[in-house]
Protein backbone atom coordinates (compact mmCIF):
# COMPACT_ATOMS: atom_id res chain seq x y z
CA UNK A 1 0.00 0.00 0.00
CA UNK A 2 1.33 3.17 -1.21
CA UNK A 3 0.93 6.24 1.36
CA UNK A 4 -0.46 9.28 -0.07
CA UNK A 5 2.07 11.94 0.21
CA UNK A 6 -0.28 14.67 2.38
CA UNK A 7 -1.60 11.73 4.78
CA UNK A 8 -1.59 12.43 8.66
CA UNK A 9 -1.48 10.21 11.62
CA UNK A 10 -2.94 10.58 14.57
CA UNK A 11 -3.71 8.54 17.81
CA UNK A 12 -5.59 8.14 21.05
CA UNK A 13 -4.57 9.23 24.36
CA UNK A 14 -3.25 5.76 25.03
CA UNK A 15 -1.56 5.25 21.79
CA UNK A 16 -3.84 2.10 21.04
CA UNK A 17 -5.61 3.24 18.25
CA UNK A 18 -4.25 4.55 14.76
CA UNK A 19 -5.91 7.48 12.41
CA UNK A 20 -4.55 7.77 9.03
CA UNK A 21 -6.20 10.38 7.15
CA UNK A 22 -4.99 10.61 3.36
CA UNK A 23 -6.87 14.51 2.68
CA UNK A 24 -7.31 16.24 6.01
CA UNK A 25 -10.19 18.11 6.31
CA UNK A 26 -9.26 22.40 5.79
CA UNK A 27 -12.24 23.16 7.98
CA UNK A 28 -13.66 21.94 11.63
CA UNK A 29 -16.82 22.46 13.22
CA UNK A 30 -17.48 22.89 16.76
CA UNK A 31 -20.73 21.61 18.38
CA UNK A 32 -22.45 22.18 21.78
CA UNK A 33 -25.51 20.01 22.05
CA UNK A 34 -26.56 17.42 24.86
CA UNK A 35 -24.96 14.81 22.98
CA UNK A 36 -21.43 15.77 21.93
CA UNK A 37 -21.88 18.19 25.62
CA UNK A 38 -21.63 14.85 27.12
CA UNK A 39 -19.39 12.87 24.96
CA UNK A 40 -16.72 14.52 25.03
CA UNK A 41 -16.98 16.48 27.83
CA UNK A 42 -17.01 19.50 27.02
CA UNK A 43 -17.46 20.52 23.05
CA UNK A 44 -17.06 18.11 20.38
CA UNK A 45 -14.62 19.38 17.25
CA UNK A 46 -15.01 17.50 13.98
CA UNK A 47 -13.30 17.35 11.03
CA UNK A 48 -15.88 16.24 7.92
CA UNK A 49 -13.71 14.11 6.05
CA UNK A 50 -14.57 11.65 3.05
CA UNK A 51 -14.35 8.09 4.78
CA UNK A 52 -12.95 6.18 2.09
CA UNK A 53 -9.49 8.45 2.70
CA UNK A 54 -9.16 6.88 6.25
CA UNK A 55 -7.72 4.15 7.65
CA UNK A 56 -8.45 3.19 11.54
CA UNK A 57 -6.70 0.45 13.01
CA UNK A 58 -6.57 -0.76 16.77
CA UNK A 59 -9.78 -1.48 19.56
CA UNK A 60 -12.57 0.81 18.58
CA UNK A 61 -15.76 0.57 20.33
CA UNK A 62 -19.00 2.34 19.05
CA UNK A 63 -22.13 3.35 20.45
CA UNK A 64 -25.54 4.90 18.03
CA UNK A 65 -26.14 7.92 20.14
CA UNK A 66 -29.28 8.32 18.32
CA UNK A 67 -31.18 6.66 15.46
CA UNK A 68 -28.84 8.65 12.96
CA UNK A 69 -25.81 8.64 14.58
CA UNK A 70 -22.60 6.83 15.72
CA UNK A 71 -19.42 7.58 17.81
CA UNK A 72 -16.60 6.02 17.92
CA UNK A 73 -13.74 5.81 20.48
CA UNK A 74 -10.71 3.68 21.67
CA UNK A 75 -11.93 0.55 23.93
CA UNK A 76 -8.62 0.96 26.30
CA UNK A 77 -8.41 4.64 26.82
CA UNK A 78 -11.94 6.27 25.89
CA UNK A 79 -10.54 8.54 23.58
CA UNK A 80 -13.15 10.21 21.65
CA UNK A 81 -12.55 9.35 17.51
CA UNK A 82 -15.62 10.05 15.16
CA UNK A 83 -19.16 10.92 14.83
CA UNK A 84 -20.40 9.12 11.48
CA UNK A 85 -23.96 9.46 10.15
CA UNK A 86 -25.42 5.81 9.77
CA UNK A 87 -28.88 6.58 7.91
CA UNK A 88 -27.17 8.37 4.78
CA UNK A 89 -25.36 6.41 2.37
CA UNK A 90 -22.74 9.14 2.20
CA UNK A 91 -18.69 8.11 3.22
CA UNK A 92 -18.40 10.91 5.11
CA UNK A 93 -16.91 10.93 8.69
CA UNK A 94 -16.32 13.41 10.98
CA UNK A 95 -13.26 12.93 12.64
CA UNK A 96 -11.93 14.43 16.32
CA UNK A 97 -9.38 17.32 15.45
CA UNK A 98 -7.82 16.48 18.76
CA UNK A 99 -5.93 13.56 17.58
CA UNK A 100 -3.81 15.20 15.03
CA UNK A 101 -0.72 17.32 15.55
CA UNK A 102 -1.94 21.06 15.00
CA UNK A 103 -5.84 20.02 14.32
CA UNK A 104 -4.07 19.02 10.62
CA UNK A 105 -4.19 23.08 10.55
CA UNK A 106 -8.00 23.19 9.88
CA UNK A 107 -9.66 26.00 10.42
CA UNK A 108 -13.08 26.39 12.82
CA UNK A 109 -15.89 26.71 10.15
CA UNK A 110 -19.02 26.85 12.93
CA UNK A 111 -20.14 26.35 15.97
CA UNK A 112 -23.77 24.73 15.89
CA UNK A 113 -25.59 24.88 18.92
CA UNK A 114 -23.87 28.00 19.78
CA UNK A 115 -26.90 29.41 21.86
CA UNK A 116 -26.50 26.53 23.95
CA UNK A 117 -22.79 27.22 24.83
CA UNK A 118 -22.42 27.31 28.70
CA UNK A 119 -22.50 30.64 30.30
CA UNK A 120 -18.88 30.54 31.31
CA UNK A 121 -16.67 30.25 28.25
CA UNK A 122 -16.97 31.10 24.39
CA UNK A 123 -15.07 30.51 21.23
CA UNK A 124 -13.83 33.59 19.84
CA UNK A 125 -13.58 34.19 16.19
CA UNK A 126 -15.17 35.13 13.00
CA UNK A 127 -16.55 31.61 11.82
CA UNK A 128 -20.69 31.00 12.41
CA UNK A 129 -22.70 30.73 15.15
CA UNK A 130 -25.48 28.40 14.18
CA UNK A 131 -28.57 28.37 17.04
CA UNK A 132 -29.96 25.32 17.68
CA UNK A 133 -33.14 25.99 16.12
CA UNK A 134 -31.61 27.69 12.81
CA UNK A 135 -29.26 23.72 12.78
CA UNK A 136 -32.15 21.32 13.30
CA UNK A 137 -34.32 23.96 10.51
CA UNK A 138 -31.17 22.69 8.20
CA UNK A 139 -30.63 19.53 9.16
CA UNK A 140 -34.07 17.68 9.22
CA UNK A 141 -33.34 14.66 10.07
CA UNK A 142 -31.93 15.46 13.58
ZN1 LIG B 1 -6.61 4.66 23.46
ZN1 LIG C 1 -23.59 17.86 18.66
Amino acid sequence: MTQNANALSGSCLCGAVEVVVARPAPTLWACHCDMCRRWSGGLALGMETDALGVTISGPVTTYASSDIAERGFCSTCGTALWVRDIKTADTVIDLMPGLFENACGAVLDHEAYADRCPDGYALAGTHARVSKAEYERSQPHV
